[in-house]
């Protein structure tokens, strides 16, 4: 039986005071939840705040990047080790916008997984479809070819949680259909089953992310596959937040 996750993506938009704000308000709000494994992503500047804020709670907390080297002259990058000291425990990787956006591929998203491992946080890496891919029929193939690419030089995947996260349901206000999604996660651990057996299969999560709110979480959750999600914009607000996490009691 795998345990559900909720892992809220803050992403460029809390500054520290927001931040401990928000966290302080979750603390209160799921302070007795045990049904679910909770994790928030808030910005790099709001880590050490909300880290001091959840202490003691079973909230724990993730970055939303990190870069591969151990250390050196890569201005602007966070290494593992700075993100481990800081009392991470998580990381979320080869999301959507730094693929659009920052340009990162699979091979990057390997070197993050990989670094982020060797060093004991938890990586959820990413994958999902444009519409475009999916409305021309590649969804398997992309959604593959990003898991390989990402993950499968791994001979164990044990440590690792993976996000189906379709491009065109973030931030759209478009959520997959239950189906759709569920579609989608099975192939993903078919997949898994297919390169890593059977034990992995069963026991690896599958996050559902894109659009997920209070209202849809229950019917998506209720998919065999889906083990919980990544949340964005819903994760912004306590109230949301929480109320997504209730929806999986
Ligand atoms: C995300 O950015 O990972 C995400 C799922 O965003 P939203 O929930 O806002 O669609």
């Amino acid at each position: 039986m795998r345990k559900p996750l909720v892992a809220g993506n803050w992403k460029m938009f809390t500054v520290p005071s927001v931040s401990i704000k928000l966290a302080a308000e979750l603390k209160t709000r799921l302070s007795d939840c045990d049904w679910a494994d909770m994790v928030v992503c808030p910005p790099y500047t709001s880590l050490a705040g909300v880290i001091s804020e959840l202490k003691g709670i079973a909230i724990e907390v993730g970055a939303q990047n990190l870069y591969w080297e151990k250390e050196g002259a890569f201005t602007g990058e966070i290494s593992p080790k700075m993100l481990l000291d800081s009392g991470c425990k998580w990381v979320i990787i080869g999301h959507s916008e730094r693929r659009a956006i920052f340009g990162e591929t699979d091979e990057n998203v390997f070197k993050k997984t990989r670094a982020a491992l060797d060093i004991g946080l938890n990586p959820i890496v990413c994958v999902g479809e444009s519409l475009e891919q999916r409305d021309s029929g590649a969804t398997e193939e992309v959604i593959k070819g990003q898991l390989l690419g990402g993950i499968g030089e791994f001979i164990d995947i044990s440590g690792l949680t993976i996000a189906y996260e379709p491009v065109w349901a973030i931030g759209t206000g478009r959520t997959a259909a239950p189906q759709q999604a569920q579609d989608v996660h099975r192939f993903l651990r078919d997949t898994i089953f297919k390169k890593w057996g059977r034990k992995a299969a069963d026991s690896i999560r599958i996050l559902y992310g894109g659009s997920v709110k209070p209202e849809n979480a229950g019917d998506i959750r209720s998919e065999n596959d889906i083990d919980g999600f990544l949340v964005g914009g819903a994760s912004l607000k306590a109230d949301s937040f929480a109320a997504i996490i209730e929806a999986l009691k």
